[in-house]
């Protein structure tokens, strides 16, 4: 049966817009569908592996982190140096995902400025969108949906019901100024990571810089933890408290990839829709990316050969790849966050070169490295021997 596109992408974040510009590559038709006019609350770090995968231009990077400072409850603080791994990018998401879209476009795909309402799957295997427009109501058609839509994804809502939805933190930060000069508080090459319980009983806070203007926040899923409040003390500590502030805003946050990200017939979820945030460390834009890229895999498989059965393939081919390391991130943020006295163990142990070492590498490589499996080893012990206590103070 013919229909008006292809594909059709709600969403043109980092998963959507990946996802658009992979199929049109591919020579598919697809509509990229994008409401516009928010900018993304997002820390905005990315890692050299996502830099690497999906060609980010440097012009794009506001700032290149060479070092992370851990605090504990106590005020401990361990600096972890990158070295001679890289550095961390920092992208301002006003920008870059715009950059994304128009990429995508580039590669030739069809946009329209709208929001996604609902979606009908008739028969014939034909997907019906309806989209409202600056100009009123448009209805699409397709023959597959990509739901790229973010944390509160309406595709997932109409696909799988309102039920179905991964777990949340709500993330919270302030952009502001940066200051003029560093200072030992605050570093325009380090991010800050700070564990203590009364800035995130759950979680963690932040101070990020991106040249200009730096992000500093936190997140939690506890009830009446006030995230203003404690993003205030992270401004205080960091000397910060009198920087201007551009804006103040929050956004939900997943923190486990969904079961199924496919209804098994037309849609597929990716990015924040499915879930794909890293547990512990709240990561989710390389994981967008990828997880759009292998959603648009799977759509050209299922187009070319008119099997739905391959949609499921995008969520089978990302957690083969990183199913473990979520697993053990999950067991990390189970651990370690769940008291000041275990945050406290947490940093002492970040101290480690070994654990500095492995951190390091499997963030920004997101790889286990096989020659270094007795480094891993010794970090597994020291871990252990921390949880229980047994590694002198
Ligand atoms: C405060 C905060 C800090 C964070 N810091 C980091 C960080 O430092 N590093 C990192 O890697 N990750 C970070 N994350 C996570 C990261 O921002 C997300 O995981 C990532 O943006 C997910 O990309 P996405 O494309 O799936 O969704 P989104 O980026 O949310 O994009 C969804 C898109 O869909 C569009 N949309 C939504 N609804 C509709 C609709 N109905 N119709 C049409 N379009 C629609 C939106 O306009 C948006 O463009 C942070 C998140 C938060 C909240």
């Amino acid at each position: 049966m013919k229909t008006d596109h292809d594909v059709i992408v709600v969403g043109g974040g980092p998963a959507g817009a990946t996802a658009a510009q992979t199929l049109a590559a591919l020579g598919r038709d697809v509509l990229l569908i994008d409401r516009e006019g928010r900018i993304k609350p997002c820390g905005g770090a990315i890692p050299t592996r996502c830099i690497n995968d999906f060609d980010v231009p440097q012009h794009l990077l506001k700032a290149k982190i060479r070092a992370a400072r851990i605090v504990a409850p106590s005020g401990r603080r361990v600096d972890m140096q990158i070295g001679d791994l890289g550095y961390v990018g920092m992208v301002d998401r006003e920008e870059f995902d715009p950059w994304l879209r128009a990429r995508a476009e580039e590669a030739g795909a069809t946009r329209i400025t709208g929001a996604f309402k609902s979606l009908e799957r008739g028969a014939g295997g034909v997907v019906t969108a309806k989209i409202a427009g600056a100009d009123g109501e448009v209805t699409k058609t397709a023959r597959l949906v990509i739901g790229a839509d973010g944390a509160n994804s309406a595709v997932r809502r109409a696909a799988f019901g309102p039920n179905k939805k991964p777990p949340y933190v709500f993330a919270y930060h302030e952009i502001i100024k940066s200051p003029a000069h560093d200072s030992d508080a605050y570093d325009s090459r380090r991010c800050d990571v700070i564990y203590q319980g009364k800035i995130s009983p759950d979680f963690y806070g932040w101070v990020f810089p991106h040249g200009p203007h730096a992000s500093v926040g936190t997140g939690s899923a506890v009830k009446g933890h006030s995230l203003r409040k404690a993003t205030a003390e992270l401004r205080a500590a960091a000397g910060l408290a009198d920087a201007e502030t551009v804006r103040e805003e929050g956004a939900p946050l997943p923190l486990k990839p969904m079961r199924r990200w496919d209804d098994g017939r037309n849609v597929v979820l990716a990015g924040d829709a499915a879930g794909v945030v890293a547990p512990s460390s709240g990561e989710g834009i390389y994981y967008a990316m990828l997880s759009g890229q292998l959603c648009a895999e799977a759509a050209e498989m299922c187009l070319s050969t008119g099997a739905a059965k391959h949609l499921r393939t995008a969520r089978k081919r990302f957690m083969r790849e990183h199913g473990r390391v979520f697993m053990i991130l999950g067991w990390l943020q189970a651990i370690w966050y769940h008291s000041d006295k275990r945050r406290e163990q947490f940093v002492k142990m970040c101290a480690d070169p070994d654990v500095q070492r492995l951190t390091w590498d499997s963030y920004l490589n997101k790889r286990l490295v096989r020659r270094e499996r007795m480094a891993h080893m010794r970090v597994l012990v020291k871990d252990v021997q921390q949880l229980l206590g047994l590694q002198a103070r």
